[in-house]
């Protein structure tokens, strides 16, 4: 560290005020080194360094913005990733050396955050977003930013926000181009408004033939370039600070690059009545257990205690109940999210027959659903949300909050409700 007094003239000395507690001096050397971000009128950088942080990816445009949030001194940073380091990811990669090829690029570009700032408190989660991510990560966020390569990613992201009431800033490249966008819970377009008849249409297509597992090596390779990357991952972060500190974003609007022709154009995004990416949850109550710790049948009597008989809970996302053989009629529990299961597991164990799948989002006592079993044996994951629901106007939201310190690891204190783990409510 630098000491100040090699900063004084040789005449001045230096004054040392003994009321000076040593924390005062942590934080003026912190002060020092984010000194010039803060002469931005309106930057706080108590706030920022207070932030919660959910990015999703830790590619090309994930390490972008990993780098600049360890830049800017962010507080907490919970980062989603499954894939590992490949050679190619090596030239957009800023946070990746040759060394950390094969291993996990979430694990990775956290080390490396740290390295660049030891202020900075972050966490990996090696896992994919859309089916082992609670919804209790995005309630935990302040802003979620989205370094994401796919619209199937970009449209769980957009619901997830708009359940828990979450702003998110989206990034896209291609070439030397790409798009940032904002979407708001309450104002302007979101990420489904944005998209087109036929873009719903592919989606809706996907969706219904989602049994099995895609394999991210199988998509499509995008011609992109660290350039690109760069630019598009910076301006997320700027539009993540500004959302933070309550300044003019992007929202409901696209700022389009045109990098090739030197172009940046905006668009705005008119808001869809009908979209269905708009559900809000309202207010989220913390149920102090985790998803394993609790069966659907002890939930149920809870939601109908709540909101009366023939009350339902709805899953955060489709799960798959059963899987039955059409030939031989052998049939075993699913205990998995929709599209998580591989094709080698889809034949029946006895005959290997392409096995029927049959899916719920939604439990009730004549769903014929063993109740005996907890969320987490649907295959659900912690630190999950799940609606108890009676019709279509009453409802209530619960969090599984006793997994938040198993998931946030390092980050548990930054959440408020975090108390330890409490006993099942039985
Ligand atoms: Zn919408
Ligand atoms: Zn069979």
């Amino acid at each position: 560290m630098e000491r100040a007094s090699e900063r004084w003239p040789a005449w001045q000395p230096k004054r040392i005020d003994v009321r000076i507690s040593p924390d005062a001096l942590v934080d003026e050397a912190r002060e020092d080194r984010y000194h010039r971000q803060t002469l931005i009128d309106w930057w706080d950088q108590k706030r920022v360094g207070s932030t919660r942080i959910l990015v999703i990816g830790a590619g090309a445009l994930g390490n972008e913005i990993l780098k600049l949030l360890a830049l800017i001194g962010s507080g907490f940073t919970l980062v989603y990733d499954p894939d590992k380091i490949e050679r190619s990811n090596l030239s957009r990669s800023v946070l990746f050396r040759q060394s950390d090829e094969g291993s996990l690029k979430a694990d990775v570009a956290v080390r490396e955050m740290r390295d660049i700032n030891p202020d900075v408190r972050a966490h990996a989660i090696n896992d994919n977003v859309i089916v082992r991510a609670g919804l209790g990560v995005f309630q935990w966020a302040d802003v979620v930013i989205g370094a994401v390569d796919n619209r199937e990613a970009r449209v769980f992201i957009n619901s997830a926000c708009a359940r828990t009431g979450k702003s998110w800033v989206d990034g896209a490249i291609e070439g030397l181009s790409g798009v940032v966008r904002v979407f708001s819970p309450s104002q302007g377009a979101c990420y489904e408004c944005t998209m087109n008849a036929t873009d719903r249409k592919l989606l809706a297509e996907r969706r219904s033939c989602a049994l099995l597992a895609r394999d991210a090596a199988l998509r499509g390779h995008v011609p992109t370039s660290a350039v690109a990357a760069s630019i598009i991952g910076a301006m997320e972060v700027e539009e993540a600070i500004k959302v933070v500190h309550g300044q003019p974003t992007l929202t409901g609007q696209g700022l389009h690059l045109d990098g090739l022709h030197s172009e940046v154009s905006r668009v705005s995004y008119p808001r869809r009545a009908d979209c269905p990416g708009h559900e809000n949850l309202g207010a989220i109550i913390p149920l102090g257990v985790g998803v394993a710790d609790v069966t659907l049948g002890v939930l149920l009597e809870r939601a109908e205690a709540a909101l009366g008989p023939g009350a339902a809970l709805d899953l955060s996302r489709d799960v798959i109940t059963t899987l039955t053989c059409p030939s031989c009629g052998h049939a075993t529990p699913g205990r998995a999210v929709l599209g998580t299961v591989r094709e080698s597991q889809a034949a029946c164990p006895k005959c290997a027959t392409h096995r029927v799948v049959e899916i719920t989002s939604s439990i009730s006592r004549d769903s014929g659903i063993d109740l005996r079993q907890t969320p987490a044996d649907l295959g659900l994951p912690p630190f999950d949300i799940i609606v108890a629901r009676q019709g279509m106007e009453r409802q209530e939201a619960w969090l599984f909050d006793g997994d938040a310190g198993s998931v946030l690891g390092p980050l548990a204190a930054s959440y408020s409700g975090y108390s330890g783990k409490q006993a099942s409510p039985t």
